[in-house]
């Protein structure tokens, strides 16, 4: 058997078109303010892509650069002044940041209804309750591509390999939103040698680790399917968790690139729509 490809471009289309309706519906151009903290070749890379995305959309990208030796206070400082400018929307602080700030700490600075990463306990929280309306950017990729499968995830076998913060742990309580049965793995399992048990029972498989073909072929259980969120570079390629064969056993796979990846930005733009309606 050869699996359907579950491209994400064609979803990310379609709801780029959703965003710019609602766009037009809020009658002005929301702006995005992205801060960037010292210098970094993939940062910028992703800002780049983050600016083009957005200025398509209709959306003015607002983009800070910080010196690499700024304090936790400054950032603070530099964000509190965003969270209290009418005229920013939404508000995104690039990765990696310098060792001697702590993401988690500044997190927790940025207004909850300026969010658009969805980080803050406050939106976290939400997910709890099924009533959040901004939600990490690649968990709701996933949720996307599985509602675009057409899949009932009702009752169904969930395997989550990785359990971090923006992508397996949100991802985890967003599935069971939808009454599926979810196993979250991470490097525990792997440690105690059950993580090829546990994936061999999953009826949708969904990868975030970040270790090249870390999921083989043959635990894949005939007739899954399979999102693989991973990005790795090997030999010069970006390849993703799950091995490519792996897509002769399942019945549905997303590609690496071409699945997780378009959608992320896209919803990170979406975020700024609904951040911007949660501000009137
Ligand atoms: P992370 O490093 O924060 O977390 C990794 C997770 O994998 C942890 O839960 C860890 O316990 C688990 N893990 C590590 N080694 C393992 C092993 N041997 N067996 C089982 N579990 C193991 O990673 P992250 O930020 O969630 O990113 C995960 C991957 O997803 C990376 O490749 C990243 O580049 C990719 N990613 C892609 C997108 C996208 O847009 N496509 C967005 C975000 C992250």
């Amino acid at each position: 058997m050869s699996a359907k490809l579950l491209e994400g471009k064609p979803i990310a289309e379609r709801i780029k078109e959703e965003i710019k309706k609602e766009i037009e519906a809020l009658g002005r151009r929301p702006v995005l303010a992205s801060v960037l903290v010292g210098d970094n070749a993939g940062a910028e890379a992703y800002v780049k892509s983050q600016k083009k995305t957005a200025e398509a959309l209709g959306i003015e990208y607002q983009y800070h650069k910080l010196g690499g030796d700024a304090s936790e206070e400054s950032l603070g400082r530099f964000i509190d002044k965003l969270n209290n400018d009418n005229g920013v929307g939404g508000i995104i602080i690039q990765m990696p940041l310098p060792a001697q700030i702590d993401y988690k700490k500044i997190s927790r600075l940025i207004s909850p209804v300026k969010d658009i990463e969805g980080m803050h306990p406050a939106n976290i929280g939400k997910i709890i309750f099924g009533n959040a309306k901004i939600l990490p950017p690649t968990a709701a990729s996933v949720m996307e591509l599985l509602a675009a499968s057409g899949i009932d995830l009702y009752g169904k076998e969930v395997v989550v390999v990785g359990h971090s913060e923006i992508v397996g742990k949100p991802l985890a309580l967003l599935l069971l939103e939808k009454f599926a049965t979810v196993t979250v793995c991470h490097i525990g399992t792997s440690k105690a040698q059950k993580l090829e048990e546990h994936v061999k029972s999953a009826e949708i498989l969904i990868v975030a680790v970040g270790r090249a073909a870390l999921i083989k072929k043959d635990w894949v259980k005939p007739g899954a399917v399979v999102i693989d969120v991973g990005i790795n570079r090997v030999d010069g390629k970006i390849v993703g968790d799950v091995e490519p064969e792996a897509a002769e056993r399942a019945s549905i796979i997303t590609p690496v690139p071409g699945g997780v990846g378009p959608l992320t930005v896209t919803l990170l733009m979406r975020n700024l729509v609904e951040a911007v309606k949660l501000q009137r």
